[in-house]
C-alpha cells in the first residue's frame, strides 16, 4: 500500500544545496586525498581479475511473451526483466571497459550475455547514475539506434540533459519521491546513498537513485548503487513491500573508503529485510574489478550473511551471468 500523503511531503523536499545534491543521511566525502591513500594501500593487493561461467541466453526465447516476470543478468548492474510485454533494462552497459576511454580503466572478466543486437524490443531503460560502469554512452547510442524513440529513459535529475545531448528523445526525468506512470506502470524514482560524476568537475551535479515499478499485480525495486542507510525503512514504509529487489553485493572493499557508497553483502541482507522485499536478486559484482575484495566473495559472503539473518537462500538468489530465472507473481 503507497503512503501518498507521506510520498507528496518527501517529493516536495530538495536534494540539493543549490549547487551540488546531497545524500539523504549525512555521509563521509570522501575526496581525491582518499582515493589516492587507497590506491596507494591497495597497491598489488587489488583483486585478481577471474572469470565466471556465462551462459549464452536464447533470443528467440527471450522474445517470446513472458506471463510470468523474467529476469536476465548481462552482467554487473545490467539486468533484462519482463513480464506482461514490458522489455525493460536496468543501467545498460556492454562495453570492454567502464571508463572515460576505451583502452584503460576496469576491464570485463565476463563478457555480456547479450549484445544490443540479441536484445528482445526494449520499451524502457531504468538509469540509476552516471557512473561509467551504469551509463555508458556506447550502450546509450546502440540502444538509441536501435530503438530510437520508442524507448523511454527513466533517468535521475542531471541525467537527462546528458542523454539529451546524445539524442535520446523520450527521458522521464525525476527526483527522489516523484513517480510517474507510464502505461500501466507507475515508476518511482527513490533515493539511494551514492554520490556521481564522470569526470573531476561534476561531483554531485547530477542526481543518484533507485527505482521501484509498480504494475497492477507485480513490483519491482532496482537499488543502483548504494551504501546502506536507514533510507531503504522508509521507502518500505511509504510503498510496502515488494516482490521482487535487486540488489548490489559487490565493490565493498576495503571498508573504511567504500561503506558510504557500496553495501557488502550483510548490508545487501538489511535492505532486502528493510524494504520487506520477497525475492531479491544479486547484482554488481564477478564483471569488473572495482575495488579489493576478490571477485568471487561476494556470494560467499551473501550467503554467510543470510544464515546470519535468518533469511532464507532461497529469498536472495545469485544468478550467473546470463541465467534466466521466472519468479511466479505472488509465489513465496
Ligand atoms: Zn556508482
Ligand atoms: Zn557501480
Amino acid at each position: 500500500m503507497t503512503d501518498w500523503a507521506r510520498l507528496e511531503q518527501l517529493a516536495a523536499e530538495r536534494p540539493h544545496d543549490g549547487q551540488r545534491y546531497l545524500n539523504r543521511y549525512p555521509t563521509p566525502d570522501h575526496g581525491l586525498a582518499d582515493f589516492l591513500r587507497w590506491q596507494r594501500q591497495s597497491r598489488g593487493r587489488f583483486a585478481a581479475p577471474m572469470s565466471f561461467p556465462l551462459r549464452r541466453p536464447d533470443p528467440v526465447e527471450l522474445a517470446s511473451p513472458a506471463p510470468q516476470p523474467r529476469f536476465t543478468w548481462i552482467g554487473h548492474a545490467t539486468y533484462l526483466i519482463q513480464y506482461r510485454g514490458w522489455n525493460l533494462l536496468t543501467d545498460p552497459v556492454f562495453s570492454e571497459r567502464c571508463s572515460p576511454v576505451s583502452f584503460l580503466g576496469p576491464k570485463r572478466t565476463v563478457a555480456p550475455a547479450l549484445t544490443v543486437d540479441e536484445l528482445p524490443t526494449i520499451d524502457a531503460v531504468l538509469v540509476s547514475h552516471n557512473h561509467y560502469d551504469h551509463l555508458d554512452k556506447d550502450a546509450v547510442a546502440a540502444l538509441n539506434h536501435r530503438f530510437g524513440d520508442r524507448l523511454t529513459w527513466f533517468a535521475p535529475q542531471g541525467v537527462g540533459a546528458w542523454l539529451r545531448r546524445r539524442k535520446v528523445a523520450r527521458v522521464v526525468e525525476l527526483s527522489w519521491w516523484q513517480h510517474q506512470r507510464h502505461r500501466e506502470v507507475d515508476a518511482f524514482c527513490l533515493p539511494a546513498q551514492h554520490f556521481s560524476g564522470r569526470g573531476p568537475r561534476d561531483r554531485n551535479r547530477t542526481l543518484w537513485c533507485s527505482w521501484r515499478l509498480n504494475w497492477p499485480d507485480f513490483s519491482l525495486f532496482f537499488a543502483g548503487d548504494t551504501g546502506y542507510a536507514p533510507v531503504f525503512g522508509e521507502i518500505g514504509e511509504v510503498l510496502g513491500p515488494v516482490d521482487v529487489a535487486l540488489l548490489p553485493i559487490g565493490a565493498y572493499q576495503p571498508r573504511w573508503f567504500m561503506a558510504p557508497v557500496h553495501v557488502d553483502p550483510a548490508e545487501a541482507v538489511r535492505i532486502h529485510r528493510d524494504l520487506d522485499a520477497r525475492h531479491s536478486l544479486a547484482m554488481h559484482w564477478g564483471t569488473f574489478v572495482l575495488t579489493d575484495e576478490p571477485m568471487d566473495e561476494p556470494p560467499q559472503a551473501l550467503a554467510r550473511a543470510l544464515a546470519d539473518q535468518g533469511v532464507p537462500a532461497r529469498a536472495f538468489r545469485v544468478p550467473g551471468h546470463g541465467q534466466t530465472l521466472t519468479l511466479p507473481v505472488g509465489a513465496q
